[in-house]
């Protein structure tokens, strides 16, 4: 993960000429925080667990990103997960940094209670590096709403009322209406971006997405919605596929029920691991990272991808799908949908007036649509792939503000 970022990073970086001090100034976090939360479990054992924040640039405002709860979760793949958060709050245009954190634990084999309690403890040990104009968490991977809510209840506790700490919140507790869908809706903008640009419309094109979590079961909802045949879906138990489009509605009921598609009676069930390779138009991960790897590339089916999780394809897919002449949304650009609410949501804080759906999603639409153009533009003007074009918007953007902050008498060509 750290690898590929970096890598992407250096593409970019090429590009744009930067020198070594440069790149490493703008690769290095600002800062990395790592706690040890120590909680009374269930059973009344102490139990420990390490947590991060990495806050890797803030010269467009506060530092900005989710938290995820993961075994896997570590300062590397924090560090990661941070930088691309500089890029994409710079891609989107919203006043933001770039940040990730979370914890290293499985909430599958924890209470709810034990969940709070090891969140308070996240949020007391860290709260001097957060703040409303400091930094910012929100959800990801095994985190939610509800999440949101213990940590702006907790951090109030401290520093008095600020719902403006976190982003992703409740609707009844300071959270924005939207946001929720927010991540899965700037996909299916991406999407239809993307399919604008070779002339076609999210009516013309089947789809399969692997993950039907936050991200991938609304950007189903909302391409089925426009128009779009979901001839498959998969999560880490079983897929589910109807060559005519799956009833997706009636599929967001079931997982909501039963916290997976599997066994879904509207579709054939197929084995999970299928999904990367099924022939259709399009295909969105929405899962983890990884996901599509060199072993895949050559078997895709799909000639849009669209990159609803952080880092879903490997560098090396990345260089063979792009061989193959497949097009790929990259994660900073196609998931940037959900910190783009997470501002709206903070500005609302900020001001303590409310949004009304029409409108957070009439300016969602409007900040995507941009943010695509932006990156296409770059793409065209020096020949290169949306991905590599998306972090040479980024690292321009992020450039020439810590360049003009820190650093003005240093001639660096950014343009
Ligand atoms: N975790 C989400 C992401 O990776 C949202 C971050 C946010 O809203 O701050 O983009």
């Amino acid at each position: 993960m750290l690898d590929a970022s970096l890598r992407y990073f250096h593409q970019a970086a090429e590009v744009l000429g930067l020198s070594t001090n440069i790149r490493e100034i703008l690769v290095t976090p600002r800062r990395v925080m790592k706690v040890e939360i120590v909680t009374e479990g269930d059973d009344g054992l102490l139990s420990r667990h390490i947590g991060f924040r990495v806050q890797h640039n803030n010269a467009r405002g506060p530092y900005k990103g989710g938290l995820r709860y993961h075994p896997a979760m570590d300062e590397d793949h924090a560090s990661a997960l941070a930088s691309l958060m500089t890029w994409k709050t710079a891609i989107v245009n919203v006043p933001f940094g770039g940040a990730k954190g979370g914890i290293s634990c499985d909430p599958s084999k924890m209470s709810v209670v034990d969940l709070d309690r090891v969140t308070r403890t996240f949020v007391e040990r860290t709260k001097e590096i957060m703040g409303p104009t400091l930094d910012i968490p929100a959800p990801d991977v095994n985190t939610n709403p509800e999440v949101m809510a213990w940590i702006m209840d907790e951090y109030s506790k401290y520093e008095g009322f600020s719902p403006a700490v976190v982003t992703g919140k409740p609707v009844h507790l300071f959270g924005s209406v939207g946001r929720d869908e927010a991540t899965g809706r700037g996909v299916m903008y991406a999407l239809r971006e993307a399919l604008r640009d070779q002339g076609k419309k999210l009516s013309d094109i089947t789809v399969a997405i692997q993950g039907f979590g936050n991200v991938g079961s609304h950007a189903a909802r909302l391409i089925a919605a426009e128009g779009g045949t979901i001839v498959a879906v998969a999560d880490h138990l079983g897929g589910v596929s109807k060559p005519d489009g799956l009833d997706v509605p009636a599929l967001f009921a079931w997982a909501g029920q039963h916290h997976t598609v599997d066994a879904f009676p509207g579709g054939d069930a197929f084995d999970c691991s299928e999904i990367i390779t099924w022939p259709a138009d399009v295909l969105i991960p929405a899962a983890l990272e990884d996901a599509i790897t060199a072993d895949h590339a050559p078997d895709v089916q799909a000639s849009i991808i669209i990159e609803a999780a952080n880092g879903p394809t490997t560098p090396e897919a990345n260089d063979l799908l792009h061989k193959r002449g497949v097009t790929i949304v990259p994660d900073i650009l196609a998931n940037a949908g959900g910190v783009t609410v997470s501002y709206f949501e903070w500005a609302q804080n900020i001001q303590q007036f409310r949004w009304e759906i029409d409108r957070v999603n009439a300016e969602l639409e409007k900040v995507m649509i941009r943010a695509y153009q932006d990156v296409r533009d770059v793409a065209a003007k020096r020949k290169i792939d949306l991905r590599t074009a998306s972090f040479v918007l980024g690292i321009q953007r992020v450039g020439i503000a810590s360049l003009s902050r820190q650093h003005a008498r240093v001639p660096i060509d950014l343009s």
